[in-house]
């Protein structure tokens, strides 16, 4: 029962960290308690991408028309698109069983709790413990829906993202509470199947992280889209005495009251650092989070965390890449940190938004004096013919040593595009070089060299 090196969680972060800890001569084993993937194939990104394309597929549906077609009768069956998304989401962690059997990564089923001495104790579903050994264990336990003590879940009026992807009947009525990528994508999906949504949001934006030109463009399509927007407003209570839910919410205006079938809790996540040993081991924890250098040491030679249980953007991209860093690091390779400022954030409602780097305020805030370009994908070609002419790139570089410095994107399949920034970003690509950059024609992408180039007063399509 001895390993080089065990993972705890098989989400993105373990079991791509098992997985390279395998391809670098580590004999390694994984411990999961649930679903091989984690949250991020089995609740997370993978089922909220199925059913965001059920409703891209309906969407499409409802305005055949547009597209010189015709089409009768057009209708949805919820329960389906539930069962489709729960069946990729399966499908998904079958494919991660593989690639441990593949890569000879053992795979103990139970919940794993460290020890002093580099041990882990994993009780299994009939409540036996077993001792594993290690020279380097790995936490990657991940995270869950964060409930607000006026907000609590009860799983069936009150819910979380899990409920939220699994609901055996459609809502009529539905409120959310927060306007992140989460938050928008579930309420993008709801009101595109016919729930009647409400979003509510605490900040003066709709998703507060991005650029504020692609929050109010991202805000005029909720509301075009038909879904109500409450800014600068915090859910206070609710009360699911009734039938459904309500909800006191607090405006700028005083205070309303909003009635429900269901309201979902979308206001970020609590990390599973809770009986999982890290007391008894000493690691230290701070604000929710485990603290580690930046090849993901814990203060305890031997004992590393990676993922969403660290500091850091909680994204699945970002687990797998710090899992991949701390083991070649673990290996003796010559790995570099993570450049926190160069990670994409994707949100896949509709329309898309894509973004890396600094905003706009926030390069501005640095003191960076700022070349900013913009194209709008109503001048792109392959956007007209799509009949996606939504959106815009917008491209911001320092005006004095052309330096990158952020892109935002939002409109069709702009999640597909921004690895051309980060790629630009990481290789210090200067603006002049992705204007000399020929791109193809016709394709969104080409927005990306036309609002460089905007950003250089050569822009050909405006
Ligand atoms: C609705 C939703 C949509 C999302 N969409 C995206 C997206 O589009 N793109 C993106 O990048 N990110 C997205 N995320 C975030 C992404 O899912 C997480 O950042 C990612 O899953 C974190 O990976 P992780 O490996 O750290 O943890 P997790 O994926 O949470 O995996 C942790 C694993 O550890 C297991 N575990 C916990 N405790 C123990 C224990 N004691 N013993 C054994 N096993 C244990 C859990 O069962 C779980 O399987 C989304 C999240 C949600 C909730």
């Amino acid at each position: 029962m001895k390993y080089d090196v065990i993972v705890i969680g098989s989400g993105p972060g373990g079991y791509v960290t098992a997985i390279r800890a395998s391809q670098l001569g580590f004999k390694t084993a994984v411990i999961e308690k649930e679903s091989l993937g984690g949250i991020c194939l089995n609740w997370g990104c993978i089922p909220t991408k199925a059913l965001l394309k059920s409703a891209q597929v309906y969407d499409y549906l409802k305005h055949v028309d547009d597209y010189g077609l015709k089409a009768e009768a057009i209708d949805k069956d919820f329960e389906a698109v539930i069962k489709r998304s729960r069946g990729v989401a399966q499908g998904m962690s079958k494919g991660i069983e593989f690639l441990m059997k593949k890569n000879k990564i053992d795979v103990i089923m139970g919940t794993g709790k460290v020890k002093p001495g580099k041990k882990v104790d994993v009780t299994d579903a009939d409540g036996k413990v077993t001792e594993y050994d290690a020279d380097h264990i790995i936490i990657a336990t991940g995270a869950r829906s964060r409930e607000l003590p006026n907000l609590p879940q009860d799983g069936k009026k009150v819910i979380g993202y899990r409920q939220a992807m699994s609901l055996p009947e459609q809502p009529k009525k539905m409120i959310v509470v927060g306007s992140g990528a989460i938050g928008v994508e579930f309420a993008h999906f709801y009101n595109s199947m016919g729930t009647d949504v409400t979003i509510v949001e605490f900040m003066p934006n709709v998703v507060p992280v991005e650029d504020e030109d692609v929050s109010k463009a991202f805000l005029n399509s909720l509301k075009k889209s038909g879904i109500k927007v409450m800014l600068n407003s915090a859910v206070e209570s609710v009360d699911t005495s009734g039938k459904g839910v309500v909800a006191t919410v607090k405006t700028a205006k005083g205070e309303e009251k909003l009635e429900a079938d269901i309201l979902l809790s979308a206001v970020g996540i609590k990390t599973n650092i809770e009986n999982i040993g890290l007391e008894d081991v000493g690691i230290v924890v701070d604000r929710d989070k485990i603290i580690v250098n930046d090849f993901y040491q814990t203060n305890i030679p031997g004992y590393y965390a990676i993922g969403d249980v660290v500091p850091g953007q909680a994204l699945a991209h970002v687990a797998s890449a710090e899992g991949i860093t701390c083991v070649e690091k673990i290996a003796g390779l010559h790995t570099e940190p993570i450049d926190y400022g160069n990670i994409p954030g994707c949100t896949y409602a509709s329309p898309e938004i894509a973004s890396v780097g600094l905003t706009e305020k926030a390069a501005k805030e640095a003191g960076y004096e700022l070349k900013i370009g913009k194209f709008p994908f109503s001048a792109s070609g392959k956007a007209s013919a799509a009949g996606n002419k939504e959106g815009f790139v917008k491209v911001i570089f320092d005006a004095k040593y052309g330096e990158w410095l952020g892109c935002h994107m939002i409109g069709a399949g702009v999640t597909d595009m921004i690895a051309e920034a980060v790629l630009g970003r990481k290789l210090e690509t200067t603006g002049h070089e992705v204007l000399k950059t020929v791109h193809p024609h016709p394709t969104m992408s080409e927005a990306v060299m036309e609002a460089v180039a905007a950003a250089y007063d050569e822009v050909i399509h405006l």
